[in-house]
């Protein structure tokens, strides 16, 4: 049997996190009533013109910086022919041959483990389209349809790469780490499944011995790196079905079916000639001088990598290092704790042990940690000092998360404050001791396992409130008599 050789390149669309649109003041927060974020430039009535919004170009660079990229000092826009009931002006406007960054890549892992440069071809800027909204389930199970132009004009970035991937493990990698660096850069909310991160896939497969491309098919509706890479595997499958019975593959567009786990062709592929590009005459040319990209690249934030370097310095193991950066919300919370002095490690072990235990039980979305990093450190310091024990320390924080109640109160009202007096605790242990002759006589008798049922003991007298190391000295001092 033959086998065949993979060639994957991805292209992504990103929603800029600006609160305007490319062009007009219209405000880009979703989920307002339809045709309600519309004006007569998003609109495409005749007689208007387009005004560049200057963070969209400010953004598109932070893109650019994030992968890798030349940024180009000169760029402009132009115009892309095409009709569809979601484009209102007939055209999109975009950039074709002199995008705003050139050149970059990102590393992953191959299937060795080993490092791997996927190279970034370009980043360009653009208007998103609107949306139809189908008065059935689906489009063919509906009767009409209804054009929402409340996303006409939300601007984009586009950014293409080489083909240079050959799994759909380096696929699902490479969409990963790219996701990841523009939600640090600040680029863009990066949700997939609300659509303001889209990833299509180009594939063809060839076989071993031909130097040659295959013949490419375009996966659409992805709304996941899961789906991503369940979409590739279906497509290395059936396309080398085909090629196995000698059939062709058709050039074509193919949608992504989560429910059935299939692709299916949706329409031939387009050419670039076929949207007769031309340039745009209503808006000049972008120019970004020294100054303007030596301040764009100086409020550049910490990207993951750096943000891994940090903490994997500090001590703190390379898994809750992947776990910690992989949810910015954390490593914020974790910078916070550790600027206020609390101690790295102990952090960290707070954060995926209570905390993220607290986030998944809570079911909520989460823009930040709901707990207040001077409160959290505060009974880190309770904790340390032995003022409280963990278990108390722990119940402090389920009272902590979602409220802003202060760690000291909850400490006074739930009596937490530990018992470190030993007057106080000589008599439980005295108590215990006398309660229990079975387990004194194991221990005098050389079983020392059996005083951490004593302590226990202690501990229940005093309902947890004890300081169990001060318990067992004095138990041990107790059963040396
Ligand atoms: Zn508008």
């Amino acid at each position: 049997m033959t086998k065949y050789l993979t060639t994957i390149g991805l292209e992504f669309h990103a929603e800029l996190k600006t609160r305007t649109k490319i062009f007009c003041s219209c405000p880009t927060d979703a989920g307002a009533e339809p045709n309600t974020h519309v004006c007569p430039v998003c609109l495409g009535l005749p007689g208007v013109l387009p005004v560049l919004n200057r963070r969209v170009v400010e953004l598109a660079v932070r893109a650019g910086l994030a992968l890798n990229c030349d940024i180009s000092r000169y760029s402009k826009f132009d115009r892309k022919n095409y009709f569809y009931p979601d484009l209102p002006k007939g055209y999109q406007v975009t950039q074709f041959p002199l995008p705003i960054c050139r050149n970059g890549y990102l590393t992953i892992k191959d299937a060795a483990g080993n490092p791997k440069k996927v190279r970034i071809n370009r980043i360009h800027m653009e208007e998103d389209a609107g949306k139809l909204v189908h008065s059935g389930d689906n489009l063919s199970g509906s009767t009409f349809s209804m054009p929402d132009y409340n996303r006409a004009a939300v601007p984009l970035v586009e950014i293409v790469t080489e083909p240079d991937m050959s799994s759909a493990e380096e696929a699902r990698d490479f969409g990963e780490t790219l996701r990841l660096r523009l939600l640090y850069a600040g680029v863009s909310d990066v949700r997939m499944e609300r659509g303001s991160l889209r990833c299509d896939v180009n594939i063809s497969l060839r076989p071993e011995d031909q130097e040659e491309l295959g013949v490419k098919v375009e996966l659409k509706n992805l709304n996941s790196f899961r789906a991503v890479y369940r979409a590739i595997k279906f497509e290395e499958e059936r396309q080398s079905l085909l090629l196995d019975k000698g059939l062709p593959i058709v050039q074509e567009t193919r949608l992504w079916d989560e429910a059935t786990g299939e692709t299916r062709s949706m329409r031939s592929k387009e050419d670039a000639h076929d949207y007769r590009y031309f340039p745009e005459p209503d808006l000049v040319p972008v120019v970004i001088d020294d100054e303007w990209l030596a301040a764009i690249s100086g409020d550049m934030p910490e990207l993951p990598e750096v943000k891994k370097a940090r903490l994997l310095a500090l001590g703190i193991g390379e898994k809750e290092t992947e776990q910690i950066v992989s949810e910015p919300y954390l490593s914020r919370f974790f910078d916070r704790a550790q600027e206020l002095g609390c101690d790295p490690l102990t952090v960290s072990h707070w954060l995926l042990g209570d905390i993220s235990r607290l986030l998944n039980e809570s079911g909520a979305e989460f823009e930040e940690v709901p707990v207040d990093a001077d409160q959290f450190a505060y009974l880190l310091g309770q904790v340390e000092s032995k003022a409280i024990n963990l278990n108390s320390a722990r119940t402090v924080l389920e009272d902590l998360f979602g409220t802003d109640k202060k760690a000291a109160d909850i400490i006074r009202e739930r009596g937490f404050a530990q018992i470190s007096d030993t007057s106080a605790l000589q008599a439980a242990v005295d108590q215990v001791i006398a309660a229990n002759p079975k387990p004194v006589a194991d221990y005098k008798g050389g079983k020392k396992a059996s005083i951490g049922f004593l302590v226990g003991q202690v501990m229940k007298a005093t309902r947890g409130q004890a300081n169990a190391a001060l318990v067992k000295e004095l138990l041990e001092k107790a059963l040396e008599n």
